[in-house]
C-alpha cells in the first residue's frame, strides 16, 4: 500500500515539474515577444563573406573576437551602432560583431558563409532597421 503510495506521489511531483516547465517557457517567449526595438533608419545593405576579396587577412574573425556566423554576424560602423547591439533586420535579428573599412554611416555589411551568397545579395537600400533592446 505504502509502495502504491510513494509511485503517485512520485507521478504527482513529475506532472509539476512538468507543469512548472510549461509556465517558464511560457513566461520566456512573452518575456521574448515584449522586447521592445527603436527604429534607426534607413539602411543600405550590402554583404562580406570571409573570403580575401571580402575579408583579407580577417577571415571570418570579427572585431568582437568572435567567429562570424551566417544569420547572426553584421559589421556595422561602431559611430552609429555599438558591438554586440542586436539589430533587427526585414523580421530577422542579428548582432553587430564586426567593423569594416567600407562599412560608414547608415551602412550594414551582412555576414554570410560563401561568396556566391554575397553576390546573390548584392546592395539593397533604403532597409528599415531597428535596435533591439
Ligand atoms: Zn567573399
Amino acid at each position: 500500500m505504502l509502495k502504491v503510495m510513494k509511485k503517485k506521489l512520485l507521478v504527482v511531483i513529475t506532472m509539476l515539474v512538468v507543469a512548472s516547465g510549461f509556465i517558464f517557457t511560457g513566461s520566456t517567449s512573452t518575456e521574448a515577444k515584449s522586447n521592445k526595438v527603436q527604429y534607426l533608419g534607413k539602411y543600405k545593405l550590402t554583404a562580406y563573406c570571409g573570403c580575401k576579396k571580402c575579408s583579407g587577412k580577417w577571415g571570418t574573425r570579427t572585431a568582437s573576437g568572435k567567429k562570424a556566423k551566417q544569420g547572426r554576424t553584421i559589421a556595422v560602423d561602431r559611430r552609429k551602432i555599438k558591438l554586440g547591439t542586436k539589430v533587427k533586420i526585414k523580421g530577422k535579428t542579428y548582432v553587430a560583431e564586426d567593423v569594416g573599412g567600407g562599412v560608414k554611416g547608415k551602412h550594414i555589411d551582412v555576414f554570410f558563409s560563401s561568396h556566391k551568397q554575397t553576390m546573390k545579395f548584392g546592395k539593397k537600400k533604403g532597409v528599415k532597421v531597428y535596435k533591439v533592446k
